[in-house]
């Protein structure tokens, strides 16, 4: 148990969404700078990535164990499962996107936009026509704390969309400085992406998760609307609960917004928070050096 009161209400909706007898569990902690966690059901694990350090780390949810997955792992980021239950993975070092097939050969989803390679794939999702769509920023390119320091080729941080027939890579999103976490609605009509560029440009990029409403072939995206301003550092990766809620990274812990962004509550936690995973009711996040849940 981490602190008393891991909850901030701010709207009725929310103490309907969270168990005030639930405490904040640090389940992990001697990481550098975590992200990426992608529950496996087959196995009982939590994979999630420790991006300095190089390695891919495995909770065994039954024994709590912690342990090194893959290292070397390319400077892996964000990870999430494909409609197969296949791992796919955004590596920084290889600046591609990979998928491991079930016998564990490793092949390449998307590594070029039109001939260029891509930046550093940051987050990934995968929509139920099976086309893979991710946001590719800077951060493994920038400098060589997260991947390796290199131009971009592309000259802009895009969320591309890779199709599942052909895979052509094609650029969805390109109004953004630093496009980061990203996920669907329930029904995906709507792209939820987060814009971290306030780590490039302070103040002239607003930290905030914006809305697109997908087109009716699923393959485009119409233009964007802020959903939701973060209040405390900016919005990383989040996810989206069954309610259709959105349970987002921010400095001070997991913020809760509505489908409409009005912020329910928070989950407050002591470090900041890059990454979340959703399984049933219980809440994995990502923070900084630690691993913790709640619920
Ligand atoms: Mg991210």
């Amino acid at each position: 148990m981490v602190n008393d009161v891991p909850y901030e209400i701010r709207d009725p909706r929310f103490a309907l969404l969270v168990r005030e007898a639930a405490r904040l569990e640090r389940l992990w902690t001697g990481g550098t700078w975590l992200e990426g966690p992608v529950h496996l059901p087959a196995s009982g694990q939590l994979l999630f990535s420790d991006i300095p350090n190089d390695r891919t780390l495995r909770l065994d949810e039954v024994t709590g164990e912690v342990t090194v997955a893959e290292q070397p792992a390319g400077n892996q980021n964000g990870h999430t499962l494909d409609r197969d239950g296949r791992v796919l993975s955004c590596e920084h070092l290889s600046r591609s996107v990979t998928r491991t097939e079930h016998d564990g050969r490793r092949v390449v989803v998307a590594d070029r936009f039109e001939g260029k390679r891509l930046n550093s794939p940051n987050d990934v999702v995968v929509h139920s026509d099976g086309s893979v769509w991710f946001s590719d920023p800077t951060y493994g390119i920038d400098s060589d704390h997260e991947g390796k320091a290199s131009p971009s080729e592309i000259g802009a941080s895009y969320v591309y969309r890779v199709d599942p027939t052909d895979g052509t890579v094609s650029a969805i999103v390109t109004d953004m400085v630093q496009p980061n976490g990203l996920a669907f609605s329930r029904d995906e009509s709507i792209l939820y992406v987060a814009d971290s560029g306030g780590s490039h440009r302070g103040a002239d990029c607003p930290p905030v998760i914006r809305a697109y409403p997908v087109g009716a072939d699923g393959r485009s995206v119409g233009p964007g609307e802020t959903l939701a301003t973060c209040e405390q550092g900016f919005f990383d990766g989040f996810r989206v609960d069954d309610h259709g809620n959105l349970w987002t990274s921010a400095a001070d812990g997991v913020h809760c917004l509505a489908d409409d962004g009005t912020l329910l509550g928070k989950v407050l936690v002591p470090e900041v928070v890059a990454n979340v995973e959703l399984v049933g009711a219980r809440l994995y996040i990502c923070a900084t050096t630690s691993l913790y849940a709640i619920g």
